[in-house]
């Protein structure tokens, strides 16, 4: 539930409506959660392209005078925490630029795994890069290919990229999404009527995006294929052989909100799973059960269905914490979770208490806020978690950090436990996750629970270093 590793995007593209910027507007707000440090949004109206971003949540950035200095019925938008780059407004998104096929912009949400060595390449040809985001060799990659549209010159530069990668881009009258050939990052499509009988086309990473603004979900991009919207109308193709597909499971796990479809699969009924095969995998005596809010809910709640345990919101969280404070005394114990984070008493005392959360990365929260609902007076803390123990990091747009600080990778369950101060600790087995997200067809990516990485990284050691964010 902390921002600390908040490392995912969120895109959003629009082709033909005539208040475009707005909806691009609305449609990243649904996915702020998706990253919160900087946002952006690009429109174009046929004569150029037009971009503002700035540092900060959307609600706050996009202001009407803002809105209206983004004209025409084309925009795309873009949520950021990063995951390559450092986070200052030079790496917020969209990227917008001009090449020698025209001006585009161009967002993007994942992790290219081969971007540093791409910019080395460029560099020593003599290539200046302006950013660390791994998205500005993409644009050197566009501007460089041989082919003369922007459409077959970002296929040459796909085709060159390796990784997850679900990316929008923006020129004077065509919109193009693309989606990684492992499809790891999720890409959905929609349509939405607008007056005169027309249909516009959006993009999101996330259904709830649609809801908002009223489209309609059609279905995803799907892995290795490119949409194209312009005058001429819709093409779709595929810029990539086809590929076993790798989707994230930790979108069902943690970051897509549970209002939304995502890989196909309503994200609510993914984790309802999970706690209910949690509850079956590891039951307790308890008397009541506590989601960590806001990731361990719905867990929680199928934890509590399951069980016939009564689920009670024994910790509540403030919504508004935004920017950082000063600790006002060393005297505050715990200041960091306690600003997010406070019990409620009555509920907890003396009562033999089931804490359901989503993971334990480094462990270290997981102890205040086991800490936290014991010094509230509960009996007994058995904490539960909706997933396997996180052994690996992700180099898949997932900013875990490295091996080292992962407690799991390096500790058994029962040290974890003690670790943690808990009285039980039980984790989602691998399986039981494979169910909960009815993954028959083996279509997710599984890595950060096995250390089995479906693409080859061939730089493997500089990025368990972290060295690739380039
Ligand atoms: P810790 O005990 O320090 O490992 O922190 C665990 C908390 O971090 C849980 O409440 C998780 O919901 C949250 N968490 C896990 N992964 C992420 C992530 N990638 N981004 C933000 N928060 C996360």
């Amino acid at each position: 539930m902390f921002d600390k590793f908040r490392e995912e995007c969120g895109v959003f593209a629009i082709y033909g409506h005539p208040e475009a910027a707005n909806v691009a507007d609305l449609g990243i707000f649904a996915l702020q959660h998706r990253g919160q440090e900087s946002a952006g949004v690009a429109s174009s109206d046929g004569n150029s392209v037009y971009c503002f971003k700035a540092m900060g949540h959307v609600a706050d950035i996009f202001t009407p005078s803002v809105l209206s200095s983004l004209p025409g019925e084309r925009a795309i938008g873009h949520t950021r925490y990063s995951t390559a780059g450092d986070t200052v407004l030079l790496n917020a998104q969209p990227f917008s630029v001009t090449t020698n096929k025209g001006r585009i912009a161009l967002a993007h949400n994942g992790n290219i795994t081969n971007a540093a060595e791409i910019r080395r390449e460029l560099e020593a040809d003599g290539a200046i890069f302006s950013a660390s985001s791994d998205t500005e060799v993409v644009l050197h990659l566009i501007s460089r290919s041989r082919e003369k549209t922007v459409a077959s010159a970002l296929r040459d530069a796909l085709l060159q990229l390796e990784g997850a990668f679900s990316l929008v881009l923006l020129t004077k009258t065509h919109i193009i999404v693309a989606r990684d050939p492992n499809g790891f990052r999720p890409l959905c499509m929609g349509q939405m009527e607008i007056p005169g009988d027309r249909v516009s086309y959006v993009f999101a990473s996330e259904t709830c995006s649609f809801d908002l603004i009223g489209a309609v979900h059609m279905g995803d991009v799907e892995p290795g294929e490119m949409v194209i919207v312009g005058p001429e109308g819709i093409t779709r193709e595929f810029f990539a052989p086809r590929r076993d597909r790798s989707q994230c499971v930790f979108e069902h796990v943690y970051f897509s909100r549970p209002d939304s479809v995502v890989f196909g699969r309503p994200v609510a009924q993914s984790r309802e799973a999970m706690g209910r095969l949690l509850a079956r995998q590891h039951p307790v005596d308890a008397d009541v059960v506590v989601p960590v809010p806001d990731s361990g809910v719905v867990a929680a709640l199928g934890f509590a269905a399951e069980s016939g345990i009564p689920l009670r919101m024994g910790l509540i969280r403030n919504h508004h914490v935004g920017r950082t404070f000063i600790e006002p005394s060393q005297a505050i114990r715990d200041f960091g979770v306690k600003l997010k984070l406070n019990p409620v008493r009555h509920l907890l005392k003396g009562k033999r208490v089931i804490l359901v959360d989503d993971s334990i990365v480094r462990g270290t929260t997981s102890r205040k806020i086991v800490r936290m609902v014991r010094n509230a007076g509960a009996a007994e803390v058995h904490l539960r978690i909706s997933c396997p123990p996180t052994v690996s990091p992700c180099f898949y747009g997932v900013d875990t950090p490295t091996k080292n600080e992962l407690i799991a990778a390096n500790q058994s369950v029962d040290e974890i436990c003690r670790y943690v101060e808990a009285d039980s600790l039980g984790y989602l087995s691998l399986s039981n996750l494979w169910q909960a997200v009815d993954d028959n067809k083996h279509e997710y990516c599984y890595a950060c629970y096995t250390g089995d990485y479906p693409t080859d990284l061939v730089n493997i050691g500089e990025l368990l270093e972290g060295k690739s964010r380039c």
